[in-house]
């Protein structure tokens, strides 16, 4: 009996490490295209995407990676677009 009660405590104590170690990994962060952008995907960590023109939505054929920005900061970019070459904003907001 007593050899049981001590393998439970140690399987509840396992339990809760777990659940702390994963609770903590809050630098999962998300990435949210306020314009210019289209994601393709992203980690939390990275942010994968193509640009996007504001004028006539020509999304460029080349992706760009990025850090993404923390929380409630944004990240803001020009570039000109290849088809009608005006010039755009990418705007990624962190969340
Ligand atoms: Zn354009």
């Amino acid at each position: 009996m007593g050899l049981l009660v001590v393998a439970l405590v140690g399987c509840e104590v396992k339990k809760e490490g777990d659940s702390g170690s994963s609770g903590t990994g809050g630098a999962v962060r998300k990435a949210v295209a306020i314009s210019g952008a289209v994601i393709i995907e992203q980690d939390g960590v990275k942010v994968t995407y193509r640009r996007k023109c504001e004028w006539c939505g020509h999304v460029d054929g080349s992706t760009h990676t990025m850090d993404i920005p923390r929380t409630g900061t944004r990240s803001t970019m020009s570039f000109t677009c290849r088809k009608c070459k005006k010039k755009s904003k990418r705007i990624m907001e962190g969340m």
